[in-house]
């Protein structure tokens, strides 16, 4: 049986990073479940759908073929056979992401995939639904959060760092929207799993958050 570790929050929570940390210490595979959505809603974005035509986000995320390989250690998202890694991370893509994540069948496509790489092998998946939908059954459960002001500062940190120019008060605001939409949505929507363990990073270092979900996991042990 492969051991699972579910860490779900809202944007911005530090979840990828405190998750790639964790599975190069225990040597387990970093699941990013984010980098599927955006797949698919760079893949929207490219059909030019309109987020707001339900249907036709369905009709489109058939033709999507969305692969998840491993190459150095790290994560890498084909869509239709192209390496997208490098074309997910914008403002526009997250915001598509956001809209297009809410449609039954996009979801149902990529939980599959992600269920499927969670049998095989033992994973740190990291996302929004993780401990209550794709891994109930998990063996730890994290929902990490951090206030909103420092989720903005610190996305805005990271797409500066990568040259993107941004406005942090945007940013503040896309996370805003973003959250209440995750939150809000009918099908999957964010939430602490009732036997998560709730995580508040705004005070806390990147390495005392991987050592507390790290101590959970010798604990279940
Ligand atoms: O985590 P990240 O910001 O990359 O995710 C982008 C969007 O994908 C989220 O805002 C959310 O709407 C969606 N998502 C989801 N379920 C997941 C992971 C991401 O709905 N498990």
């Amino acid at each position: 049986m492969s051991y699972n570790i579910a860490i779900d929050g809202p944007a911005g929570a530090g979840k990828s990073t405190i998750a790639k940390k964790i599975a190069a210490k225990m040597n387990f595979i970093y699941v990013d479940t984010g980098a599927m959505y955006r797949a698919m809603a760079l893949h929207m974005i490219r059909s030019q759908v309109d987020p707001s035509d339900a249907d036709k986000i369905s009709e489109t995320c058939q033709s999507a073929d969305i692969t998840i390989r491993y190459e150095d250690g790290e994560q890498v998202v084909y869509l239709n056979g192209e390496n997208v890694n490098g074309l997910i991370r914008t403002e526009a893509v997250g915001n598509m992401a956001s809209v297009s994540s809410v449609n039954p069948d996009v979801r149902k496509k990529l939980v599959e995939l992600q269920q499927k790489l969670a049998g095989t092998a033992d994973v740190v998946m990291d996302g929004r639904d993780i401990g209550t939908c794709v891994l109930p059954n998990a063996n730890v459960k994290v929902y990490l959060t951090a206030s909103t002001a420092v989720r903005a500062r610190r996305r805005y940190d990271e797409l500066t760092v990568k040259g993107e120019n941004c406005d942090l008060k945007q940013i503040e605001a896309d996370i805003e929207e973003r959250d209440h939409r995750d939150m809000t949505r009918e099908l999957s929507p964010l939430r602490q799993a009732e036997d998560a363990v709730l995580l508040d990073s705004s005070d806390m270092t990147i390495d005392e958050v991987v050592d507390a979900v790290i101590q959970m996991c010798g604990r279940k042990e």
